[in-house]
């Protein structure tokens, strides 16, 4: 079959259509080659943590690989084999995002039907910048996929804060034995239950301790509920490799009777004041308040793919960012989905996902037979 050439520079040009290009070539066996890639950030090219979420895709589907190496910017990836259910282990060998590799590949395992349960473990950091932390994935992520119809216990056995690493996750996976559902999650404001969650490891307790009392004045009174002591939670990692400090609001809201959340972190750095990285987070939160929608901006373009997978739906969210379009434009690519937006109001759009039969464009019969053999 013949490739896909993707430039790893379009949209957003990060890892991100990278790693959404590994997802979609296991699952529909269409062959890529990757050019540009990263080729706007700084170091460009693969880094660690993309090495392996290329090694974790071949895994998958037995893909044939050429380039990976560390700068490379061109990978070419051919599957030879549909997804294979089994359990996985990677250790990323640095502080590299697990969630980014997990990332990669549960969209694979989840992409036919499962009578097993799966286990995925994984060794790196788990708590990155510029990553979906640990916490993100399992208050905003895991309820998503749970009304997806998958079910999964998640664990984190270690932290893995940056830049020393050495965390580490089990995930194990129940996919529903029909596959993704497909599913509408329109909320359009309401009541929310809020936390202030302080992580923290090797670092005076003081900093959690301001960080707590920020929120509280900034977010003391929100839908008429009091913000006080009784909703702060401080999580203190004494076993993590390396100083840390992760500051998150963590929404909790009903929609059509299942539990979700939303979830905003920021992360502590040396220069920033502790009252900043609360005020960070505790901005985020507002924002996303005000609009009234379902997902902020990182759970939107987390959302697209398991939508796609699914039999589509709906979403609300913020006006979308880089990474949602770019996603919604390598899902277009690989024939899988077709993904619109609609502008509702201030900062409020509806997208819409329409999975299309996965067919590759310019349509050839092969690709016909692939989208046959996996979706
Ligand atoms: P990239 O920058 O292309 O490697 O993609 C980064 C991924 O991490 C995207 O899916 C982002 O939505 C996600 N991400 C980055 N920061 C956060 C955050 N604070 N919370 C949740 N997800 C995040």
């Amino acid at each position: 079959m013949y490739p896909l050439i993707i430039d790893g520079s379009r949209g957003e040009g990060g890892g991100q259509i990278l790693r959404t290009s590994l997802t979609l070539s296991a699952i529909t066996g269409r062959p890529i080659v990757l050019e540009n890639i990263r080729a706007g950030r700084e170091k460009p090219g693969l880094m660690r943590q993309h090495m392996m979420a290329i090694r974790a895709a071949t895994e998958t589907c037995a893909a044939e690989v050429t380039g990976i190496a560390l700068g490379s910017q061109k990978v070419t990836f051919r599957p030879q084999t549909p997804p294979k259910h089994a359990n996985y282990t990677f250790a990323i060998g640095s502080a590299g995002s697990t969630m980014l590799v997990l990332q990669t590949i549960l969209p694979i395992l989840l992409s036919k039907p499962a009578s097993e349960p799966i286990t995925i473990t994984l060794e790196g950091g788990t708590h990155n910048p510029m990553a979906p932390p640990w916490s993100f994935f399992v208050n905003a992520f895991v309820p998503v996929l749970r009304r997806f119809g998958v079910h999964l216990d998640a664990k984190l056995i270690r932290p893995g804060f940056y830049p020393a690493g050495g965390g580490k996750v089990e995930v194990t996976l129940r996919p529903s034995s029909t596959g993704l559902v497909a599913c509408d999650l329109l909320r359009a404001a309401g009541e929310v239950e809020l936390n202030s969650v302080v992580e923290i490891a090797k670092i005076p307790s003081a900093a959690g301790k301001r960080e707590h009392t920020q929120a509280i004045s900034l977010l003391g009174q929100v839908h008429g509920k009091t913000l006080d002591r009784r909703h702060l939670e401080t999580i203190t990692y004494e076993d993590a490799l390396c100083a840390g400090n992760i500051y998150g609001v963590r929404a909790k809201h009903r929609y059509e009777d299942a539990e979700f959340a939303e979830y905003f972190v920021t992360f502590g750095e040396r220069g920033l004041s502790a009252e900043t990285v609360a005020r960070d987070s505790c901005e985020q939160f507002l924002r996303w308040d005000a609009a009234g929608v379902f997902a902020g901006e990182h759970l939107a373009d987390q959302l697209l793919l398991p939508m796609a997978l699914g039999g589509g739906g709906r979403f609300s969210t913020l006006a979308p960012s880089l990474h949602t379009t770019t996603q919604a434009e390598t899902l277009a690519l690989f024939g899988v989905a077709e993904v619109g937006f609609q502008e509702r109001g201030d900062d409020h759009f509806d997208v819409e996902v329409r999975r299309l039969g996965a067919r590759p464009p310019g349509t050839a019969k092969g690709g016909e037979e692939t989208a046959r053999r996996t979706l």
